[in-house]
């Protein structure tokens, strides 16, 4: 025999509590029915969904102006419901050309196996994209700001060339989050998170989510998640509820100190370009001012002038930044696309989506943004004198 849940209280707990059970007990056949036939609300399985799961989707509904998304067990889970949940063999779906590498995976290899047509095109060039179009295109594929030249997709150019095909907008919103854009907003028909970035923000859960405008197809993304057992673990949700609750002020304040170091690393000899959104050099600020409205976010990009010795001196010199392949912790991240990210490229295909070895990019966390500031002009010395 089991307790059945906690001792009564006439006061009730300010957490949410964690509840990992995996199974939810009724008290007879016919209760049971009510709750498959949606009579009353109830759990039964925790695969088939779970409070800390739902907890963490309304909130992350509310943010978006959504209804009905679907956590899931990472980003990548969210990206493949999208795929694998709403395509079909003979459809042919388009990719923005610089998406997440797992994405450009999944695009370039298993959706062709499975008989999905994928092209690649570049977001910012609307009539690119319409040019890939075929009459079984169903859906495009973009993220807001690629990583990880922070180029930014022409969003409403996109989502009135859908409107007017018939094809269904999805869009990789982790960079900016929906502090500062929110693809609803702007014409977007599914909108997709990966929530284990700046959401959950402390690099310690791995979990995603994603919303369509349209009720039919969230059922079809979450009863494709359940079935192929995308659904995350009740202690991550609690986790992820845990870091969303600072999650508006972690955002402001790293997007202030990025910003900041942006028009810092500018300044600095050794640096041959910096990459930020709000900067007037922006490759598309003019779009980066209308979409994300004068916010610029916590990633910034930059190139040092030198080889791949330059970039091993930098991030020995970079005291108390991790060189890591993330983004959104609390602390700031290094990341080397040469080494990493893009290593599978051609040195001349690096070159073309300029890619050296000298290029950084750099998720802003919460430190001090004058010592950060300072952390970074020291390395920077280091490194290119
Ligand atoms: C990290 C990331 C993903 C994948 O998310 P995971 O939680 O790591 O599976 C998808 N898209 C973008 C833009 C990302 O940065």
């Amino acid at each position: 025999m089991r307790p059945h849940g906690l001792p009564e209280s006439a006061s009730h707990p300010v957490v949410t509590p964690l509840s990992p059970s995996v199974v939810y007990a009724s008290e007879t056949p016919d209760a049971l029915d009510d709750q498959y036939e949606g009579r009353v609300h109830g759990y039964t399985y925790s695969r088939e969904g779970h409070p800390n799961a739902d907890v963490v989707a309304r909130r992350l509904d509310d943010m978006e102006g959504a209804t009905g998304g679907v956590v899931t067990g990472s980003g990548m889970a969210a990206v493949s419901s999208v795929l694998l949940g709403l395509l079909s063999a003979g459809d042919h779906v388009i990719g923005g050309d610089q998406l997440y590498g797992r994405s450009l995976r999944l695009m370039k290899e298993d959706l062709p196996r499975l008989g999905i047509a994928t092209t690649l095109a570049n977001p910012a060039d609307v009539a690119a994209v319409r040019a890939a179009i075929r009459p079984e295109t169903k859906l495009i594929l973009v993220e807001t700001v690629s990583n990880p030249t922070l180029a930014v997709a022409d969003v409403a150019g996109l989502a009135a060339l859908c409107k007017e095909q018939g094809i269904l907008l999805a869009v990789d919103n982790t960079f900016t989050t929906p502090r500062a854009f929110r693809p609803f907003d702007h014409g977007a028909d599914i909108v997709i998170h990966s929530v284990t970035k700046l959401l959950a923000g402390h690099s310690d859960v791995m979990l995603g989510y994603v919303v369509a405008k349209e009720a039919a197809l969230n059922d079809r993304m979450r009863i494709f998640s359940v079935t192929t057992g995308m659904t995350p673990s009740p202690f991550d949700c609690w986790l992820a509820e845990r870091g969303m609750l600072s999650f508006d002020l972690r955002f402001d304040r790293a997007e202030a100190t990025a910003a900041r170091l942006a028009d810092h690393l500018a300044t600095l000899p050794g640096v041959k370009r910096v990459i930020y959104p709000t900067r007037e050099d922006h490759p598309d600020h003019a779009r980066a001012k209308a979409l994300l409205q004068g916010r610029g976010c916590n990633m910034v990009s930059f190139e040092l002038d030198g080889g791949r010795e330059v970039a091993n001196a930098f991030t020995r010199g970079a005291e108390g930044l991790s060189f890591a392949p993330t983004l959104g912790d609390v602390g700031t991240t290094l990341s080397h696309p040469a080494s990493s990210s893009h290593r599978a490229l051609s040195e001349t295909e690096r070159a073309g989506l300029g890619l050296n070895e000298g290029f950084f990019r750099v998720s802003v966390g919460l430190e001090d943004p004058d010592t950060l500031c300072g952390i970074f002009e020291q390395a920077v010395r280091s490194a290119t004198s």
